[in-house]
């Protein structure tokens, strides 16, 4: 602490909880209940009008879920938040409060697979469409921008993994076509990098990667920045214009800078309803208290992985921003300076059978669909999640036959390279 301001570690503790008022418990407690009693007929009118604060029915707002909530704006540095029960639903429920049919998003077109595919495939269906820019070339985020376009949509450590993307440089261009820059920061978490101190608008995160970072929950998260004015040109009327259901009540007016964390959840969670659970907020809340330490200790062991892959015969390439002669090294000393995550690439001489070959003989890491686990995890994308594509298409989204993407755990890092050692020996 200084100057009386929490540091991060205190706050990932912390923020937002306080010793349970009914019983004292000093964890937060789990409360796995759907509903809430009012106090009489007058509390249960201001509830349903926006008029006060408090809980109703857990779709929309739980007590163990608002510790998490203030939490991890606390954290990211927002001024408030609201969780979901994924990833994937915290980008359903913020796209939703900004985009109308006939609307566009310019997005990275490097990004996690599963937004790949909601972005290409399901929001067609709410007829928002997708223009894809490339985060090594600027000026395709500005070409892209059209006057349907609201939103532009980034990962700040990319996947699959190695690339760090300049979010300050994109958030000039929003900020100069007056559209919100919504960030998804879950591979680097607010411990490496704070989207909000270079210019983002809103930061999503799966929660169920290292924020959780024990692989046992699902969990999402939209935090509000609180600085884009939603009303400045009417392109977001569900911000600024009256809601019927509100008896009328302007949300960007009545909430100022929380507004949209507001909007996403008395629109879109009420009425799209992926709901965390409580007892799932509980989980993650508890993982978040040591995120500094297993954050730390992910990156110095993915470091150390990925020197020792640089130096090993059977690899051709490494892809890790932490590496000095990478091509993003430059933006992870600004960006990311305490460690370049946990996830990278690399590529083996022997292509698609060595990579499968790896696969097939590691013991000590899993071989599985997911990142962020305390564990070590691995996967083959050639052969699994990227299977369906073409060679060709496989290559352009950093899949390759050759590419194998490692998700480094908090084992210890001798432990973690001799596994890779021994099953490398074998292909
Ligand atoms: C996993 C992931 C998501 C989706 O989150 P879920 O919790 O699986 O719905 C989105 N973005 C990134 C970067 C992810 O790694």
């Amino acid at each position: 602490m200084s100057d009386g301001i929490p540091g991060f570690s205190t706050l990932a503790i912390h923020a937002g909880a306080q010793p349970d008022p009914a019983t004292g418990a000093r964890a937060t407690p789990i409360y796995q209940t759907t509903s809430f009693v009012f106090d009489d007929v007058d509390h249960a009118a201001s509830l349903f009008g926006l008029q006060a604060f408090g809980n109703i029915y857990t779709r929309i707002t739980n007590p163990t879920t608002a510790v998490l909530e203030e939490r991890v704006a606390a954290l990211e540095g927002g001024t408030a938040a609201l969780a979901t029960a994924s990833g994937h639903s915290a980008q359903l429920l913020a796209f939703h409060t900004m985009m109308q049919p006939g609307d566009n998003i310019v997005a990275a077109n490097k990004l996690y697979g599963g937004s790949i595919n909601q972005l290409n495939h399901s929001f067609k269906s709410f007829g928002w469409a997708v223009k894809w820019a490339n985060p090594d070339d600027l000026s395709t985020f500005e070409a892209a921008i059209d006057e349907n376009t609201k939103a532009i949509f980034i990962e700040s450590l990319a996947n699959p993994g190695g690339i760090v993307v300049d979010i300050a440089g994109i958030s000039a261009i929003a900020k100069a076509k007056g559209i919100p820059l919504v960030v998804d920061n879950t591979m680097a978490t607010p411990y490496l990098c704070r989207p909000i101190e270079y210019g983002a608008d809103v930061v999503l995160h799966s929660l169920t990667k290292f924020m959780g970072g024990h692989g046992n929950s699902m969990g999402g998260i939209i935090v509000d920045a609180g600085n884009f004015d939603w009303s400045a040109n009417g392109r977001y009327p569900l911000m600024s214009e009256p809601r019927p259901e509100y008896q009328g009540v302007v949300l960007h007016e009545t909430f100022g800078n929380f507004a949209f964390a507001i909007a996403c959840r008395v629109l879109g969670l009420r009425d799209l309803g992926p709901a965390i659970s409580p007892f799932n907020a509980f989980q993650i809340l508890t993982g978040i208290e040591t995120l500094p330490l297993r954050m730390q200790r992910h990156c110095d062991n993915a470091k150390k992985v990925a020197l020792h892959l640089s130096a090993h015969p059977k690899v051709s390439w490494v892809s890790y921003a932490a590496l000095p002669e990478d091509p993003n090294h430059a933006l992870q000393q600004k960006y990311s300076p305490k460690g370049a995550g946990a996830v990278f690439t690399f590529g083996l001489d022997g292509g698609y059978d060595a990579g499968v070959g790896l696969v097939s003989n590691v013991q000590l890491f899993s071989h599985l669909a997911n990142i962020g686990d305390t564990r070590s995890l691995i996967i083959h994308p050639a052969s699994t999640t990227h299977r369906q594509l073409t060679d060709e298409q496989k290559t352009a989204a950093g899949a390759g036959p050759e590419v194998v993407r490692l998700s480094i755990g908090i084992e210890d890092a001798e432990d973690i390279i001799a596994d890779l050692d021994q099953a490398l020996e074998q292909v």
